[in-house]
């Protein structure tokens, strides 16, 4: 706070919905008096009830008599600091503001809590643009910690220092982001639902299999689960709003699928039916995944480690397997490599040694199973796997052909057993579940560092407190390493020929920096 600046004991809050209401929360609970203005006298009755319910619950019940609640803007009196939660509506926003406006002490602070529309556009409707700012909170907004604040194009520094302090005097954590489309969280996570919608649109599991595989991760909910909870409709609003936004930029492309799902009312939790509950008895279908029976491991494996699957090794040092030099003494072989390498060449002397009835395992984050295949001899027991989240996890996703023999498929998934992973099973599809949906929000992070929407440690840090996610987008990009990131995108793009799979500029040049592939290398 600056060092004559009297501190704000009043704020008032326009729009007492869902957000309005959790927002007026927050600030009870901070010690604020708050003066919470709705146009409908049923909704402030309800956040009445909600908030004597949980001021109550909190051993606060006295609190309650720091709130007003009021129906006119013009009631809202001199407020120093005004948060705004009607809905999100552009005109309608202006015309708040202009309201607020006139009502507002002139020193006043004006945000607006707006999740995707543009703070600059809200702020030219006012005399005094400076004093309006973004104050994106989460819902529900009295328990998530994270605001981001919004720079726009006139808010002024003083502006975004006292929406900081508010935020820190709500207890939260704040995040300083500039004015473009879906700021950083609602931006960087838009390839989470995206890339799942494509994966399902493309047959290559369904909804249950690929929530689990990203919930391997440590991803507290699948994409689909959330979209569920978040609401179907809510979420295809928010991809089309960064979309166009964006001029129509390919990445934020809205599926097809979830457009279908909002016409038939199929909303997810709210409606009772969504991407799960469409069974009728009310079980939703289980994910895929064999049962860990090593009964027929393979007891040697031959491996070609590599920066495409860092873990494997020590996994299999760890196991009840023994490592062989010789493919010709191998049972199973598991063929890595490194960003770059040509694996057809790498994996052609690997099949004709290997005895032709044992699994040939090749990564498939950045190689296309059938175009290796074309390239062996015994291209029916190829399986392509994720290699690149194994550590820690329990599980590991793999893809084959048709023609894949029982036998191999059974020694393939025992011998996995063995390395403590149970084999989900997917059809071919490029990168996978896993890579494909963590290098693209890895890739989207990127992209926003290097149009300067927040620096790296602000966007990990939203990410993890926003979306609950278990790394920061660019901490991971860093421990896998940029040429693997790079590697997984440019695979994607030259099997897609899209341009939403192209590489962020910087990701290339992050990857030609020396040491660049070393997973614990500091140097980026
Ligand atoms: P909501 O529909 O629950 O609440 C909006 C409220 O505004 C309603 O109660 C409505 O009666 C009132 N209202 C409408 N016109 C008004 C006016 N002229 N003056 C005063 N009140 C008026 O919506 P919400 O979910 O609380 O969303 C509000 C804002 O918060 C939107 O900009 C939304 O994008 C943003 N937001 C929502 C979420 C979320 O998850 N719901 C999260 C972050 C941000």
């Amino acid at each position: 706070m600056a060092p004559n600046e009297t501190p704000i004991r009043r704020i008032a809050i326009v729009g007492g919905g869902t957000m309005g209401s959790g927002i007026a929360l927050a600030a009870l609970y901070a010690g604020l008096d708050v003066s919470l203005q709705d146009i409908s006298g049923e909704i402030l009755k309800q956040a009445d009830a909600y908030l004597r319910k949980y001021l109550e619950r909190k051993g606060m019940a006295g609190a309650y008599d720091r709130l007003q609640l009021v129906t006119e803007i013009s009631d809202l009196g001199d407020a120093e600091f005004w948060i705004e939660a009607v809905p999100e509506d552009l005109e309608l926003k202006r015309s708040v503001f202009r309201a607020v406006e006139a009502t507002a002490a002139a020193d006043a602070v004006l945000a607006t809590n707006t999740s995707t529309l543009s703070v600059t556009a809200i702020a030219s409707a006012v005399a005094h643009p400076e004093r309006v700012v973004g104050m994106h909170f989460f819902n529900p907004a009295a328990v998530l910690p994270l605001v981001e604040v919004v720079k726009g194009q006139f808010t002024s520094t003083r502006t975004v220092e006292r929406a900081v302090n508010m935020v820190e005097k709500m207890g939260k954590t704040p995040v300083i982001a500039q004015d473009s489309p879906g700021f950083i969280v609602n931006r960087v996570a838009r390839p989470f639902y995206g890339e799942a919608l494509r994966l399902l649109g493309e047959g290559a599991a369904d909804v249950s299999t690929i929530d689990a595989i990203v919930e391997s991760a440590g991803f507290p909910m699948g994409p689909f689960r959330l979209m569920d909870l978040i609401g179907i409709d809510v979420n295809l609003a928010a991809t089309r709003s960064v979309w166009e936004q964006t001029y129509g930029e390919p990445r934020y492309q809205p599926h097809p699928l979830q457009a279908r799902m909002v016409r038939a009312g199929t909303l997810g939790r709210k409606t009772g039916v969504g991407f799960y509950g469409y069974q009728e008895n009310g079980e939703d279908p289980a994910p895929e995944m064999a049962e860990l029976d090593p009964g027929s491991a393979a007891g040697t494996i031959h491996l070609l480690p590599g920066a495409m699957g860092p873990s494997i090794g020590e996994m299999i040092a760890a196991a009840p397997v023994t490592r062989v030099e010789s493919a010709a003494a191998a049972e199973l072989a598991m063929v890595v490599g490194d960003p770059g390498d040509d694996l057809a060449a790498q994996i052609r002397p690997i099949d004709r040694e290997l005895p032709p009835n044992a699994p040939l395992l090749v990564q498939a984050a950045s190689a296309s199973l059938s175009r290796l295949s074309s390239s062996v001899v015994h291209p029916e027991r190829l399986i392509g796997f994720d290699s690149l989240f194994m550590a820690g996890v329990d599980q590991i996703t793999l893809a084959a052909s048709d023609q894949l023999p029982a036998e191999v498929r059974a020694v393939s998934e025992a011998t996995l057993a063995q390395l403590g992973l149970r084999s989900v099973w997917i059809s071919e599809t490029p990168a996978m579940v896993l890579p494909r949906v963590v290098c693209m929000l890895i890739n989207e992070a990127v992209f926003a560092v290097g149009e300067g929407v927040a620096d790296e440690g602000t966007i990990d840090q939203a990410m993890k407190l926003g979306v609950n996610y278990p790394h920061g987008p660019l901490e991971w990009g860093r421990a896998l390493g940029w040429p693997v990131v790079l590697a997984v995108l440019e695979h994607l793009h030259d099997e897609y020929q899209e341009p939403r799979y192209r590489a962020a500029p910087k990701l290339r040049q992050w990857s030609r920096r020396p040491g660049a592939n070393l997973a614990d290398s500091a140097d980026r």
